[in-house]
């Protein structure tokens, strides 16, 4: 028996986050809400959100906190998400963080965790000029990682208050990571 887990999980562009909750949502049967996928899908379907969310995000920007939040509490509400699930690349910034707790605390469904995965910047910089997505020209790079420093890591303190952030060593292997992750959420 797994127990349901609804988890936050935050980390740096190029902290290896997307591998680690892959594996995250098999082993705690989770559903996997990637706003970075989502927001890509919309972009790739050219619908209007997705249309404009791509200025933003080819620019290395984050997307409005509107346009995210309404995302995020429109697919929170669907069946898969009953039983649990991860949140990865939301919230991004304190306004998301907060409207994020407004929707669970109307549903009374609170976070069990969130899982913070460090790497240090020039590490991170190394991985993402080495991945070729169309965002990750080094100039697109420098600016995701503004965003971050400047608009997420404030998330950090926010959790911290309130006693969820879980903190994991990012560097070794994706063996060693998960067995970290695992560690922090039992
Ligand atoms: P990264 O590799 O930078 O973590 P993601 O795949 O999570 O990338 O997201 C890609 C882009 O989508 C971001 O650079 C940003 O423009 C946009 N995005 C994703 N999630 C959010 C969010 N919660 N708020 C605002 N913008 C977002």
């Amino acid at each position: 028996m797994v127990r349901i887990m609804r988890m936050v999980f935050i980390g740096p562009p190029g902290a290896g986050k997307g591998t680690q909750a892959e594996r995250l949502v098999k082993t705690y049967k989770m559903a996997h809400l990637s706003t970075g996928d989502m927001l890509r899908a919309a972009r790739d379907a050219k619908t209007e959100v997705g249309v404009k969310a791509d200025t933003f995000m080819s620019a290395g920007q984050l997307v409005p906190d509107d346009i995210i939040i309404e995302i995020i509490a429109e697919r929170l509400g669907s069946p898969d998400c009953r039983d649990g699930y991860l949140l990865d690349g939301f919230p991004r910034t304190i306004a998301q963080a907060e409207a994020l707790d407004r929707m669970l605390a109307e549903k009374g469904t609170p976070l069990d965790a969130v899982l913070e995965l460090q790497v240090p910047e020039e590490e991170l910089f190394r991985r993402l000029a080495g991945r070729g997505r169309a965002d990750d020209t080094p100039e697109v790079i420098r600016q995701r990682l503004v965003a971050y420093r400047k608009q997420t890591e404030p998330l950090l303190d926010y959790y911290r208050q309130k006693k969820s952030l879980k903190s994991i060593d990012g560097l070794g292997t994706v063996d060693e990571i998960f067995a970290r992750a695992k560690a922090a959420l039992n």
